[in-house]
């Protein structure tokens, strides 16, 4: 009886997140608030960063001038290495399994979907679309120039493969000193046993996770 209550309550808080990252869009973003999912199956745990560029880099719009594109290039760098980013207690005996490390803009999303759409037409309608393409694009021009800016956000995901995953007791953040810009850190936490959510500054930077794996 218990272990069912606890299950369902597992399922809904996965089924909470999925659905969150479905509806979730980068332009709705809070600047100064950064995302970070934990998540824990069995010897697995994984970090998802979701960080407004603006937290980052200071700005958000598509890197062009040299001085942005290395801003930005230095910062993906800086994600390489989780160390830069977070730490975990070397008593879970845990090594990085994979890593992932990307920009993700809002444009950029648009144009892929349509680009989709287009794979389905010949080449005539292609032509057609694409003026609707254009027509569509003015719009979102005066959208921009009406409404404010371009939102993108840096995304970095780290898979963790533990020997002894339950001694994780706490997770200490260095993000905030590598990327001054940044303000706070929304962490959702969830394990079999359950979720739980934190919110995490500057100026207590670490998050205690005991007895929750
Ligand atoms: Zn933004």
């Amino acid at each position: 009886m218990t272990k069912n209550i606890y299950f369902s309550l597992l399922l809904s808080a996965l089924v909470t997140v999925a659905l969150a990252e479905e509806t979730r869009q980068v332009d709705k973003h809070e600047h100064g608030v950064g995302e970070l999912n934990i998540a824990i199956d069995k010897n697995i745990i994984d970090f998802e960063f979701m960080l407004p560029g603006a937290d980052i880099v200071g700005f958000e719009y598509e890197a062009k001038s040299d001085e942005d594109i290395e801003l930005v290039n230095k910062a993906l760098n800086k994600f390489e290495d989780y160390k830069n980013i977070f730490s975990i207690p070397a008593d879970g005996q845990c090594n990085l399994a994979s890593l992932e490390v990307k920009i993700n803009n809002e444009d950029e999303h648009d144009e892929h979907d349509e680009h989709d759409e287009h794979d389905e037409h010949d080449e005539h309608d292609e032509h057609d679309e694409h003026d609707e393409h254009d027509e569509h694009k003015d719009e979102h021009d005066e959208h921009d120039k009406n409404q404010v800016e371009i939102h993108n956000e840096f995304y970095a995901k780290y898979s963790f493969e533990c020997g002894s995953i339950k001694l994780i007791n706490n997770v200490e953040f260095s993000y905030f000193m590598t990327f001054p810009n940044s303000g706070e850190l929304e962490v959702q936490f969830i394990s079999e046993l359950g979720s739980t959510s934190f919110e995490v500054e500057a100026d207590k930077p670490v998050i205690n996770i005991e007895g929750k794996i």
